[in-house]
């Protein structure tokens, strides 16, 4: 239950002074449903109307406040020309100007000789200043004078600034004093003022520094954002933490057994990752860790270590992947070194049909199945395991917080380890994946061949298909990538089906083979199957071979169409290419002309191959909630906090939520009661349901 004391800011913004039934919806337009929304409204801008002695000095186009002795009024000469008022302040005769004014109305508020105070903007016009349209005009004996500084709202059309702040105005009236729930230490190690000041102080911007997200007042706001979500996936990951699990600690033979085989050794970052995993499953607890990695960082094989630690205490592992192609890919990956360590590995998918299937099916329930690969036909209700201890989870990125915690309560105490091939900078993996542990793999296994990346217009495509008949006739095999924005789109699929046709008449019938969503999963995999034993040399292909498809052969990337593509999906492509040994090059096909930010994106690409900073430049460029798709990614609404800006408090709020809940799980301190009231003023009410019971 929501404490009362907040129920005041709970209240429908309809209850803020100046809105009523006819401007609540533009009000909510703004995303103000609630008085609480109001105070969160944060301004964008400021004003600066402090009274000056003169317009003299002034920078042109920033807006000015003077006193002013109203002169000569000189009413249009000819139609369509300004009525103009000279006015002087202090030192300077300047000009008033106004169109399509109405004569008596500028009489009646601008006397000739009478003072008033008037504030706008000041432009230099043949070398005199003016004013066109004053923003106000006072009368200073009646009062009421602009001066001091003004917040400017993100505005919305039928709402005026004016309105806007008189609403703000009374949100604020209407706050309760809060109990402080951050630490006392730390919001004076910042130099943070408490939140009724901190809001108070974001509605009263006084300098241009104020606006901006390090200004105190908006990093303790941030920081309240930050906490709240972090303490809310903390409560999610301690209840899960709770619940009992195995503990899983191999003696490390079967292990011994493949590294043996490799013909080479591990990483840094995979011994790094393999030990954290480990000591993970070592825990009766539950294990919930994301592997990170870039494309061919050699995620797969830490996670085959994994699992060879649960089979070495004799239970079996699964590893689910998203689709058909990359589960049997994952198989055939690896089968051989299940075959080194005598194990015995499976295929389980939506495919699997009939009397195979049953079979399947007791073989993996009666444990002499050690390791079953499959698609999420792993999950389905018949499927039972002998002694399921982990569960490996590949391409994360299309998983919520809702489904990993399906998951996890679905296999029975099993430790769950996700792998994304998506780097993903760190403030937003913590933002992300905070209810998770996290292990990075960040080093590249030795001897990767950098890939040549060029951009080509597309007016020079009959170029690049001449340069690609020479490198086919070498023996080189290509992926011509066509962008597909929607599954459904017809236009991109007709355009690939072209495509495909045009490079076929180029280089022969059977040397192109297409593969599109549209295709019946069989087709698919034929086209596939052909390009990978090299039946054909060129693939084209709309983005499904985007997630982890492995030709080591196929040296050539062509991406058409590179400027509709978004920058890690760009470098999730060009990540097919240069995994063998040969030369490897990509293709950004682009039509012309480019706007600044496809240009900003294909030069990043061309700059580097290091996905970890493609990620952070793809996050500048587009912004967080862009990047992984908010909800999906379980990224929080924030209103204050940028994640782009405040990475380091980010991080700090998710070791100050651990710390928090690992000292009072409960919230029952002082500081956790205030900390529930953060959480309801936040939002975050489905986060109390983890206090307590479990
Ligand atoms: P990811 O799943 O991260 O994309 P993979 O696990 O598929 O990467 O590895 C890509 C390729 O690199 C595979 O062929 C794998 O055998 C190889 N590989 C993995 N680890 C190493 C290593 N330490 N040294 C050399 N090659 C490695
Ligand atoms: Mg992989």
């Amino acid at each position: 239950m929501r404490p009362e004391i907040l129920f005041p800011l709970f209240a429908e913004a309809i209850k803020l002074e100046g809105v009523g039934p006819k401007t609540a919806p533009l009000y909510e337009k703004l995303g103000v449903k609630r008085v609480v929304d109001a105070l969160f409204l944060a301004p964008s801008g400021v004003i600066d109307r402090r009274l000056r002695p003169s317009v003299q000095g002034a920078v042109e186009g920033a807006t000015v406040t003077v006193k002013v002795t109203v002169g000569k009024h000189s009413p249009p000469g000819r139609r369509g020309a300004p009525y103009r008022i000279t006015v002087r302040d202090e030192t300077l005769d300047f000009v008033l100007v106004f169109f399509h004014a109405h004569s008596e109305y500028l009489l009646r508020i601008l006397p000739t000789g009478e003072q008033r105070i008037v504030s706008g903007k000041i432009e230099l016009y043949d070398g005199i200043a003016q004013m066109p349209h004053p923003d106000m005009i006072v009368d200073p004996e009646e009062g009421d004078a602009p001066d001091g500084f003004e917040p400017v709202y993100p505005g919305t059309a039928g709402l005026n600034q004016k309105a806007i702040s008189k609403a703000v105005r009374s949100a604020l009236a209407a706050a309760p004093d809060l109990p402080e729930w951050q630490d006392a230490a730390w919001l004076e190690k910042q130099g943070w003022p408490d939140w009724n000041s901190a809001i108070a102080a974001l509605h009263a911007p006084e300098s241009a520094f104020d606006i901006e997200p390090q200004a105190p007042a908006r990093q303790r706001l941030a920081y309240d954002e930050l906490l709240s979500h972090q303490l809310a996936l903390a409560l999610v990951r301690a209840r899960r933490r709770r619940m009992r699990g195995h503990a899983t600690a191999g003696d490390g033979r079967l292990r011994a057994q493949v590294m043996a085989a490799l013909p080479f050794s591990l990483t840094g970052a995979q011994d790094r990752a393999i030990s954290e995993i480990l000591g993970d499953m070592g825990q009766d607890k539950r294990m919930l860790r994301l592997l990170q990695g870039d494309v061919g960082a050699g995620k797969t094989l830490v996670a085959f270590f994994a699992m060879l630690n649960a089979v070495e205490t004799g239970a079996q592992a699964a590893l689910m992947a998203p689709t058909e192609i990359l589960a049997r890919q994952h198989l055939a990956g690896l089968e051989p070194l299940c075959e080194t360590a005598g194990l015995r590995i499976a295929l389980l998918t939506g495919r699997s049909k009939g009397k195979e299937r049953e079979a399947l099916l007791s073989e993996i329930a009666d444990g002499s199945i050690d390791i079953v690969v499959g698609t999420h036909a792993l999950f389905q209700s018949d499927v039972t395991f002998q002694a399921l201890r982990l569960a490996v989870v590949d391409e994360q990125h299309r998983f919520g917080v809702n489904q990993r915690n399906e998951l996890a309560e679905k296999g029975a105490g099993a430790d769950i380890l996700v792998m994304s091939a998506t780097p993903i900078p760190r403030t937003l993996a913590l933002a992300g994946y905070g209810d998770m542990d996290i292990s990075v793999l960040d080093e590249k296994p030795p001897g990767r061949k950098p890939i040549e990346t060029r951009m080509v217009s597309l007016a020079r495509y009959d170029q690049v298909v001449e340069s690609l008949r020479a490198a086919l006739a070498r023996g080189a095999r290509a992926y011509w990538i066509c962008p597909l924005v929607e599954e459904s789109d017809v236009i991109d699929l007709a355009a690939a089906e072209d495509r495909a046709r045009a490079l076929r008449r180029a280089f022969g019938e059977d040397a192109v083979a297409l593969t599109h969503g549209k295709l019946k999963p069989a087709e698919k995999d034929a086209a596939m199957a052909a390009f990978k034993a090299g039946e054909c040399q060129v693939l084209v292909a709309t983005t499904v071979v985007e997630v982890g498809v492995d030709v080591p052969e196929a040296t050539i990337m062509v991406i058409e169409h590179a400027e509709r593509f978004g920058l890690a999906q760009l470098h999730q492509l060009r990540g097919r290419v240069g995994r063998g040994t040969g030369e490897s090059s990509c293709v950004l096909l682009y039509q012309g002309p480019l706007g600044d930010s496809a240009r900003a994106r294909l030069a990043v690409l061309r700059e580097t191959e290091d996905g970890f900073r493609i990620a952070e430049e793809d996050l500048k460029l587009r912004g967080a909630g862009d990047l992984l798709g908010t909800a999906q990614a379980g990224l929080p609404k924030t209103r204050i906090a940028d994640l782009a800006v405040h990475e380091t408090l980010m991080e700090v709020a998710r070791d100050d939520a651990r710390l928090i809940v690992s000292r009072d799980a409960d919230l029952k301190t002082e500081r956790g009661e205030a900390l529930r009231t953060l959480l309801y003023l936040m939002g975050r009410d489905e986060a109390i349901k983890y206090l307590g019971a479990a």
